[in-house]
């Protein structure tokens, strides 16, 4: 099985989880049988006891459960019907650690961190199924919150062969209308976060309000260290339903296969 981990920088609010069912999207029409892991590290169990002016409406899936409202963009974007088993929380992964230790089922060990909390987070990564499970990290890198699901999946692809799992990494690029530029220092500092963790990003998608000029895209690739083909300019739509074509025609699809060595094809439908 292989894995799409998206992470995000800089701010929240930037798309991830679009780009996230986006680039799903364009796996699925390029013949892959993909499915979708959301984790969101805050303490709620699930998205059921938050408020909705804070948090946006809850989403209920088909077999009763409270999620976040993200787990609509997978099952609009991948037309499948999510369940329970998509979303993970931080709340339910320490309310499953404490319940064993409760139960005397880790033996008298002391619990900890790691590895029985990253323990629990790698074996409900790999309980989902799917040749290719799409897992978005909700977030940005350098949450207090988010490590230990970052760590739990940087082991994982140590465990399983690097191969086996292509990064994408989520960034802004802030225009400044002062000095008419664009800054691409937040995105250079927070790819060098998620490298100082241990994961280095194959891909870089660069979220704008407008489109960046070449050469901010070239710093991006340089500073991250990560081949310039490899980064990508994703300026806002109109629609975010066309995000999926565009990704497309940036040819994300051909670059993710290739990195993860498969074979793909596929006559492209973009309806919804
Ligand atoms: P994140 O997962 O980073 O918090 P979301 O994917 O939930 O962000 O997107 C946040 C908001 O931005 C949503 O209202 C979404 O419709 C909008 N958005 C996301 N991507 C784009 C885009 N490429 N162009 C315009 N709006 C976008």
């Amino acid at each position: 099985r292989k894995y799409v981990v998206v992470t995000g920088g800089v701010l929240s609010g930037i798309g991830k989880g679009i780009i996230s069912a986006s680039i799903a999207r364009v796996l699925k029409e390029s013949g892959i049988q993909i499915n979708a892991l959301k984790i969101d590290p805050y303490l709620n169990v699930d998205a059921g006891t938050m408020n909705p002016n804070q948090h946006g409406e809850v989403f209920v899936t088909e077999d009763g459960y409270e999620a976040d409202l993200d787990l609509g963009h997978y099952e609009r974007f991948l037309g499948i019907d999510v369940r329970r088993t998509n979303n993970m929380t931080a709340g339910q992964i320490y309310k499953a650690v404490i319940d064993k230790e409760r139960e005397g089922r880790y033996l008298g060990g002391t619990v900890q961190m790691v590895p029985h909390v990253t323990g629990e987070i790698k074996d409900r990564i790999l309980s989902v199924e799917g040749q290719v499970v799409m897992i978005e990290i909700g977030g940005t890198v350098g949450d207090i919150e988010g490590e230990i699901f970052l760590e739990a999946v940087r082991e994982l692809a140590f465990e399983l062969g690097r191969e086996n799992f292509f990064f994408v990494h989520v960034t802004y690029v802030p225009y400044l209308k002062a000095t008419n530029e664009f800054k691409t220092k937040p995105s250079q500092q927070s790819i060098q976060l998620l490298r100082r963790i241990g994961i280095h990003p194959d891909m870089i998608a660069v979220r704008s309000e407008s489109p960046v000029t070449n050469n901010d895209l070239k710093k991006v690739a340089l500073f991250g260290g990560v081949p310039q083909d490899m980064v990508f300019n994703l300026p806002d739509m109109n629609n975010v339903y066309e995000v999926p074509y565009r990704l497309y025609t940036l040819g994300i699809h051909e670059k993710i296969a290739k990195a993860l060595n498969l074979s793909i094809s596929g006559e492209f439908h973009w309806d919804f």
